[in-house]
């Protein structure tokens, strides 16, 4: 209402004093802008970050040597218990690949679970046998967490993954 403001007797004028601060509002609101955006731009980085970390195993075995590493994963050997992490898988093998220690044919692809008990994530994930794999009825329980695990098993949402690379980070320094 342009009125009000024109038609203040000039005295009063003197006495708005709010009419600064009020001007000056616009800059807390154009901060927390900037600020949204830099936590938007340290999310993403993070999120890549933590993918790369994530990823940066497979992917680094991939580039050493396409052929063979493409077929490295982490098996578990179904009589011990056995966690290999890095198995070559032979070329053109069935299932169940054979362990090298103890020549038999009982290595199985772990799943992955990236899961802590506390509903957290965790970026050292823990190897599961599959049920289904050897034939066993019923779901697969980590051992770990106590979550079901299934075949290609999900990673828990990206800001789970954030915070636990943020509370690693932390732990590292
Ligand atoms: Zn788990």
């Amino acid at each position: 209402m342009p009125d009000l403001k024109t038609g203040r007797p000039s005295l009063l004028a003197d006495v708005d004093v709010p009419a600064e601060p009020k001007a000056g509002e616009g800059r807390p609101v154009d901060l927390s802008k900037h600020r949204r955006l830099i936590l938007a731009s340290v999310g993403a980085l993070l999120a890549i970050g933590v993918l790369a970390y994530v990823l940066g195993g497979a992917v680094a075995a991939r580039r050493n040597d396409p052929g063979v590493a493409s077929r490295i994963r982490a098996v578990i050997d179904s009589e011990t218990g056995e966690l290999i992490r890095e198995y070559s898988v032979p070329d053109g093998a069935s299932l169940p690949w054979k362990n090298p220690r103890s020549g038999r044919a009982t290595l199985y692809p772990a799943a992955t679970c990236y899961w802590t008990r506390e509903g957290k994530a965790k970026l050292d994930p823990t190897y599961v046998l599959l049920n289904e794999d050897v034939g066993k009825p019923g779901a697969t329980i980590c051992p770990d967490c106590g979550r079901t695990v299934v075949p290609h098993n999900p990673m828990p949402p990206t800001d789970l993954l954030i915070e636990a690379a943020e509370a690693a980070k932390a732990g590292r320094k």
